[in-house]
């Protein structure tokens, strides 16, 4: 059920402490941990506690926890001290989505180019 955590959800453990991350922030409602494989050199990823496949999914679930993962987004920015960063999504499999839980990509601290690949 959208919200519930999910047995074979991998950021799903995350949360639950049962596979280690680098956690950098957590509020009630998110948490916040170094990208495993990073693009760039500060790359987090900010989530949802609660279980939503994808953006899509936690907007039309949850649109409050869409606005704390946001806020969450510049909180990491501020103690990274990055001037500018960019937030990601992706959302779906033809967008490079990899793990099925919502989440917010942080990548900054190199210059980014546009349009993104
Ligand atoms: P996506 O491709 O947008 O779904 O992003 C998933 C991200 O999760 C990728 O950037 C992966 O490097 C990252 N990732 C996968 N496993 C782990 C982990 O165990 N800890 C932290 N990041 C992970």
């Amino acid at each position: 059920m959208a919200g519930e955590p999910q047995e074979d959800c991998l950021f799903c453990k995350i949360v639950a402490g049962q596979i280690p991350a680098t956690v950098v922030r957590e509020t009630e409602t998110t948490l916040a941990f170094r990208d495993i494989n990073p693009q760039a050199p500060t790359h987090v990823l900010v989530i949802p506690k609660a279980h939503y496949q994808d953006a899509a999914a936690l907007a039309a679930g949850a649109p409050q926890l869409v606005a704390d993962v946001l806020c969450e987004t510049q909180a990491v920015a501020d103690e990274e001290k990055l001037d500018s960063y960019r937030t990601v999504f992706n959302t779906g499999a033809g967008a490079g989505q990899t793990v099925w839980h919502a989440h917010a990509h942080v990548v900054g601290g190199r210059g980014l180019q546009w349009p993104p690949g």
